[in-house]
């Protein structure tokens, strides 16, 4: 075994020590961040109460960090929250398929046990980042797919949506509406989370599935690290392995978040022909350094600190 895999072993090791001994409650230290997307935008596509529910669930987000919450429990509920608000491309308001109905994708990761779970092209959940949990916290596994996958959350207590649940099943007159969720967060722990949800793209191949559930892709956390969740051309995303790299510039390369989070998100755009590999990413450090990296028009985003009341944007700056 090479040094470098040696420490990587010991590093789980003592991650795994660290998942049996946490506390009910953080509080070894004071600082502590949380930062959420609501997808790419373009000009003229936020309506401001996206973001007037970004700023008040950052609120109760913020509050919850301060009492010593989880900072995997924080990153569920935020975008739990999100999916049922109505307001953005998952859970509650997915945009359809091809064929006029819903596929969610959904990840979380933790960054303290190293553990993930994920969903991907499910159609009747009521909240995808729920059944996400379920998969890490319930099974073995990491990932769970399709009808099969479906029945196996829901046989482990994912609620099924309710009739009507779909504001969009029938389809929508938005071509090119965004709107994915994500969070990533830092807890009074020190621990980092993050996860991500959507309804994918507008009239996607049905069974298509991009970045959102892949871990490494749309959504990393690792506790020293980083946590990011991302948002944009879910292809490009996949094949750069976008919040991994991140993180692996940061480790491997001793490049600091915005940096390496800048850096990534330049790489998918130069590979792009104009138009595609744009996206965003919203990410934490394990000193609650944010960065918010985009090449799309805007990315909505929002976040927090001990030392930051909520401020949330979509274009070029956050209030
Ligand atoms: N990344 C998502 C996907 O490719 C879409 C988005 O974030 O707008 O499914």
């Amino acid at each position: 075994m090479g040094l470098s895999a040696l420490a990587a072993s010991l590093l789980l090791a003592a991650q795994g020590t660290a998942a049996a001994d946490a506390p009910a409650s953080c509080a070894a230290q004071e600082d502590y961040a949380i930062i959420v997307h609501g997808g790419t935008a373009r000009a003229g596509q936020v309506p401001e109460e996206r973001l007037t529910f970004i700023r008040s669930m950052l609120g109760e987000m913020r509050e919850d960090l301060r009492e010593g919450s989880h900072a995997v429990d924080v990153a569920q509920e935020a975008i739990r929250r999100m999916e049922a608000s109505g307001l953005f491309n998952a859970g509650r308001a997915s945009i359809t398929n091809a064929e006029g109905f819903v596929e969610n994708d959904a990840s979380i990761m933790d960054g303290r046990t190293f553990e993930a779970g994920a969903i991907a092209s499910m159609t009747g959940l009521k909240s995808p980042i729920t059944a996400a949990r379920l998969v890490m916290d319930e099974t073995r596994h990491v990932m769970m797919v399709g009808d099969r996958g479906e029945e196996a959350v829901l046989e482990r207590g994912a609620e099924p949506a309710p009739e009507g649940w779909f504001l969009r099943a029938r389809g929508h007159d938005e071509p090119e509406e965004h709107g994915t969720v994500g969070a990533a967060v830092l807890d009074r722990c020190g621990d980092l989370a993050a996860g991500t949800s959507t309804g994918g793209y507008d009239a996607k191949i049905p069974g298509r599935v991009g970045d959102s559930p892949v871990i490494g892709a749309g959504t990393f956390a690792k506790n020293g690290v980083m946590a990011a969740s991302a948002t944009g051309h879910g292809e490009y995303f996949v094949r750069f392995g976008a919040t991994r790299s991140i993180a692996a510039r940061m480790e491997y390369g001793g490049q600091g978040l915005e940096e390496a989070a800048e850096a990534v998100i330049a790489e998918m755009q130069a590979a792009g022909d104009g138009r595609s590999g744009r996206g965003g990413i919203v990410a934490v450090d394990a000193e609650g350094n944010f960065a918010t990296p985009f090449s799309s028009e805007g990315m909505v985003r929002g976040y927090a600190s001990d030392e930051e009341a909520p401020v949330a944007g979509a274009f070029g700056s956050v209030d």
